[in-house]
């Protein structure tokens, strides 16, 4: 098992399959973003003895994310071995639904357990204004594929920035009237200086809640308020799904955070928000044995910060969000 300095049992690994993109996001990278060269990706060889690795040491729940973690070539079968490898309990995906209307059903067949769905608007302007290139009717076909394929259940995430997608909040979460879905705001963070906008446009929850309450009244908060992974839960009344309210920024989950990521060019990250890394893919191919990178990895974990830095207003400026696998 995996523990940091704080006594945090770290079991939940996010894998960058790819910093590649079919979309261009304005609050995820520039727009003439520049993709790193495929020999300097982990091959998929070396991928999978980092994830046996990582199993072993106790990281039973694995996401995969990126970059776009479906334009990865072979990505089916990139699941179906990571689903059969032991110690694996839980795999799912973080997708911008693109390529899901094809590819739902064989991920689905291969072990993908859940996808989480990115889908800031309903709006289809809004939608090509946010990600640069995308077309809503193309996500929306992929959301209900991932929906018939039993890819459940279905997680939806909204990037909340101003003057892009702010007014369409309640839309968003009206759509959990009628599908039991989980429909996520999330508070946009900055990375590596992308852009301007991610730190002058921020939504704060408070003002996301306020925003569906005068349109579709009083939400009821589930739980007590603790949390669900990252999120806090709330729901419409007599709605079939629920709202969820990830706040980084403004109440960050620090203090409870069992993950760690795995970048696509085979570096550990250990905080989303920090820039400290460990290098496992040069070891890797310099001939480490698997004792050895077991060893560099728990002493990576044992490393981790104790959390974010954002409301100091501190935050990493090595990598943008695509490259780190949000
Ligand atoms: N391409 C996939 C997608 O968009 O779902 C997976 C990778 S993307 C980096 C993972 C998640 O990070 C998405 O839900 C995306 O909306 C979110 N994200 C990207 N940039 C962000 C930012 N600056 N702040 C908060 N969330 C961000
Ligand atoms: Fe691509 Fe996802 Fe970033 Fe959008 S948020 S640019 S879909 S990696």
């Amino acid at each position: 098992m995996a523990f940091d300095r704080f006594a945090r049992n770290i079991h939940y690994l996010r894998i960058s399959l790819t910093d590649h993109c079919n979309l261009r996001c304005v609050y995820c990278m520039p727009e003439q973003m520049t993709f790193r060269p495929g020999q300097d990706l982990m091959q998929n060889d070396e991928l999978l003895t980092l994830v046996r690795l990582f199993a072993g040491l106790g990281f039973d729940k694995l996401r995969l994310t990126g970059g776009e973690p479906t334009v990865r070539a072979g990505v089916v079968e990139l699941v179906r071995e990571m689903a059969a490898t032991p110690g694996v309990r839980e795999l799912t995906m973080t997708t911008n639904g693109v390529l899901l209307s094809r590819l739902a059903r064989p991920l689905k067949e291969a072990g993908l357990q859940r996808v989480n769905i990115s889908l800031d608007t309903l709006n289809p302007e809004q939608f090509h204004r946010l990600t640069r290139r995308g077309s809503f009717a193309q996500v929306w076909k992929g959301i209900q594929a991932a929906e018939e394929a039993g890819l459940l259940p279905i997680k939806i995430n909204a990037v909340v920035v101003r003057g892009y997608n702010d007014h369409g909040v309640a839309d968003l979460a009206r759509l959990t009237e009628h599908h039991p879905w989980q429909v996520r705001f999330i508070e946009m963070m900055p990375f590596g200086g992308a852009t301007d906008l991610q730190r002058s446009q921020v939504v704060r929850t408070e003002e996301i809640i306020a925003r569906i309450e005068q349109v579709l009244g009083p939400l009821e908060l589930l739980d007590h308020g603790a949390l669900d992974g990252e999120a806090r839960l709330y729901r419409l009344p007599g709605a079939q799904g629920t709202l969820g309210f990830i706040s980084s920024v403004s109440l960050p989950f620090c203090a409870s955070c069992t993950r760690a990521r795995l970048t696509a060019d085979g570096k550990l990250r250990l905080c989303l928000l920090r820039e400290k890394e460990v290098d496992l893919l040069t070891p890797l191919r310099a001939g480490a044995t698997p004792a050895d990178l077991r060893q560099i990895i728990l002493d990576g974990i044992w490393q981790k910060p104790w959390g974010h830095g954002l409301q100091e207003g501190e935050f990493a400026t090595n990598r943008v969000m695509s490259e780190i696998g949000g």
